[in-house]
């Protein structure tokens, strides 16, 4: 078994070092748990202990875990994994913020579900595959400001930024490129006038690169195998 708390801690630690070289501080840095590789009884020692966001890859598993997690009020539950239009009724039901709309579509969707269910507003990011690599979901970057554009008619879909995920390496300096291209399509964007979308957040960075992402201005990094597969 793993010792879960120190890995975390382990993470929070290094996360901290990364923003400390880019003249950061820690606490601008959030962390987002990806549990999809593990049930609750593995996730439950962690809550409490300053885990505040939890990220899931699937609906249907991700609603199986919040109905039965007697702490799910205690932690934000974050959508990170690609979104199906007939999953969105659900997906809204657990989800605080969903990193990965990467359609028109989509985002009419969710929109479309938020009114029916009466949800205020909904908090996304938009998913954009900066290497072009093919297995990769997300838009590409040329496409974004289109989005933001649909976006403002969209008005219970808040956009907070954008997400990214780089293709997996052995030497993540190798990807740097990637999140720093990230970096300045989002302040590209944020200085286009959009009045429902801002580019609070930049979602990049897992186990294998996220010191490198922090680096280059990440403020969500989504890590699980550093915590539940070391
Ligand atoms: C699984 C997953 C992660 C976490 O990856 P690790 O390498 O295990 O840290 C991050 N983001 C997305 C979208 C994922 O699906």
């Amino acid at each position: 078994m793993p010792d879960l708390l120190a890995n975390f801690q382990r993470v929070q630690e290094r996360i901290a070092a990364a923003a400390a070289r880019a003249g950061r501080s820690a606490d601008d840095v959030g962390l987002v748990v990806v549990t999809k590789y593990v049930g609750l009884d593995q996730i439950t020692p962690l809550v409490g202990k300053g885990m505040r966001a939890i990220g899931e890859n699937r609906v249907q598993e991700a609603l199986e875990k919040y109905e039965k997690a007697p702490w799910r009020n205690q932690v934000e539950w974050h959508m990170i994994g690609h979104l199906q239009r007939n999953k969105v009724r659900h997906c809204l039901q657990f989800a605080d913020l969903i990193h990965s709309v990467d359609s028109e579509r989509l985002l009419r969707e969710i929109n479309r579900r938020a009114a029916e269910l009466q949800r205020d507003v909904v908090r996304v990011l938009i998913q954009v595959n900066v290497s072009g690599e093919e297995s990769k979901f997300g838009i590409s970057p040329d496409e974004v400001g289109q989005l933001l554009a649909v976006a403002e008619m969209c008005e219970r879909v808040q956009v907070e930024g954008l997400m990214t995920m780089a293709p997996y390496v052995e030497d993540p300096e190798t990807v740097r490129p990637y999140f720093r291209c990230l970096r300045l399509l989002a302040e590209e964007m944020g200085q286009q006038g959009f009045t429902r979308s801002r580019m609070k957040y930049l979602s990049m960075g897992m186990s294998n690169d996220f010191e490198v992402a922090v680096e280059e201005g990440a403020n969500l990094v989504r890590i699980g195998s550093a915590i539940f597969r070391e």
